[in-house]
């Protein structure tokens, strides 16, 4: 499999190299050439099975030559193994034809982990190989940036930057990026929110000397191996509630909508998906853009959800690629615009193709307490903040006739303000965890500038 740029004007590269990579020279996205496809009776087969090896018949096509098929088995082996539960990716009933997919059973709480772990993993393998040396710089809203620092912390050939938006993110966040001691990590408290961060790191990226002098290397969502690591549990779930010959939908709590493109993805290949729900916080970059046909950015709010307080969503732009006919000038004239005008109008033909594979909702903050109070008086499930913005779309939009599956992408543990809030329960850290607030914290402050970082992440990494 080869993949192509969403701008079609940067190198044609392997699942490799793509992975490597992470954002494409011309600015976008990479994107499968082709669509594989898994035919019924190979999804039928998949009923049963492990998560792992469920793992490895998904995403196999995709991977090329790149990996061995020991080398690919092995690493989705060591990704989940730290994993605290042994379905890794267990579904719960909330109500009649409504289920929640739990995907917060990683070693650091939230859905980030099914990739990140499995691309630390790879990463590993790529890089001794070619004898290679990489700088992973990432932007996290707060999950992202835990999730990598986990998965990368202590590898020889690897040293990590994560920028965080200082004070915008939750104690357990926080101190699961900065209490790791391992030298090669490096948590950055940015003074700025979540879209400087996201605007700073693409500009380290197209800053193509700098980018080659430290080996940049993108782990955030839309680098196209982590979509990839999570079309998996779409898989799963669908499967252990009749698919293929039962057709699901599902709910996904989205901001940088990584996630949900996996479910686009996961259909694509063949998988009966009946709707696909994009749940935004007040935060409605893409439920404004769906309904009024205008992507247009806002500001960000801050809410009781953070690692959805965006407002541009980035692997957007993949969904606008297969919208606008694959067609990469068409995509790089948008976003060009965007840049310039802070928006554009989609075509009628391409809002079209979005509204006929994505639904969406919005969820007030209101809502979302009144959500976890609901949801837990009704079940005794407590979900964090995201997670009840996905219930509570899916309980307004869903056909009682279709299962439902609502992402629930992160622990409830990993939000403790906003459950208790709601339901004047605290929820405790998992074991496994239950010193973090016992360890000693490690960050450094930065401006919201892109001489200074660059700087900064030349003089610490190691060389
Ligand atoms: C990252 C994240 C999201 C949003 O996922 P996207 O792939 O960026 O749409 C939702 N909930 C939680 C808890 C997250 O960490």
């Amino acid at each position: 499999m080869r993949y192509v740029s969403t701008r079609g004007a940067a190198p044609v590269l392997s699942f490799g190299e793509a992975m490597l990579t992470g954002l494409a020279r011309d600015g976008g996205l990479y994107v499968p050439e082709g669509s594989p496809a898994m035919p019924p009776d190979e999804i039928a087969g998949l009923a049963g099975l492990s998560y792992e090896e469920t793992a490895y018949r998904v995403m196999r096509p995709f991977v090329g030559d790149t990996f061995t098929d020991a080398e690919f088995r092995g690493a989705i082996d060591a990704a989940y193994r730290g994993f605290g539960h042994a379905a890794r990716a267990p579904l719960v009933q909330l109500a009649p034809n409504h289920f929640l997919l739990e995907l917060f059973h990683g070693p650091t709480l939230a859905f980030k982990d099914f990739a990140m772990q499995l691309i630390g993993q790879l990463f590993q393998i790529a890089l001794a190989r070619d004898g290679r040396r990489i700088t992973i710089v990432g932007a996290t809203s707060g999950d992202t940036g835990s999730a990598a620092i986990e998965a990368f912390r202590g590898l020889d050939n690897v040293d990590v930057f994560i920028l965080f938006p200082e004070g915008r993110v939750s104690d357990v966040q926080r101190r699961q990026m900065t209490t790791p001691s391992e030298a090669n990590v490096h948590a950055l408290a940015l003074a700025g929110d979540f879209d400087d961060c996201q605007a700073r790191l693409k500009d380290m990226f197209n800053d193509f000397a700098f980018r080659d002098a430290v080996g940049l290397a993108g782990v955030n969502s839309i680098n196209w191996a982590r979509v990839l690591a999570q079309v998996v549990y779409y898989f799963t779930a669908a499967v252990s509630l009749g698919a293929p010959e039962r057709a699901v939908s599902f709910t996904v709590p989205t901001g940088n909508f990584g996630d949900i493109f996996a479910g686009q993805i996961a259909k694509r290949m063949g998988l009966p998906v009946e709707r696909l729900v994009i749940a935004t916080n007040q935060n409605d970059i893409l439920h404004r853009c769906l309904t009024t046909g205008r992507y247009a950015t806002d500001g960000v709010k801050p809410s009781l959800s953070p690692s959805m307080d965006i407002q541009v969503s980035s692997n957007f732009e993949r969904a606008l690629f297969d919208a606008y006919g694959r067609d990469g000038k068409a995509v790089a004239q948008l976003m060009e615009e965007l840049k310039r005008e802070g928006g554009f109008g989609i075509s009628q033909g391409a809002l079209q193709a979005l509204r006929g594979t994505y639904a969406s909702g919005r969820v007030s903050e209101e809502e979302t307490l009144a959500t976890i109070a609901r949801t837990h008086g009704d079940t005794g499930e407590l979900l964090c903040p995201h997670s009840a913005v996905g219930v509570a779309v899916a309980e307004a939009q869903r056909d009682p006739a279709v299962p439902m599956i609502t992402l629930a992408t992160a622990h409830p543990a990993k939000f403790p303000d906003a459950v208790e809030r709601a339901t004047g329960l605290r929820p405790g850290l998992p074991a496994r965890m239950a010193d973090l607030f016992d360890r000693s914290e490690r960050v450094t402050p930065v401006p919201n500038d892109l001489a200074a970082l660059e700087a900064l992440i030349k003089e610490r990494r190691r060389n």
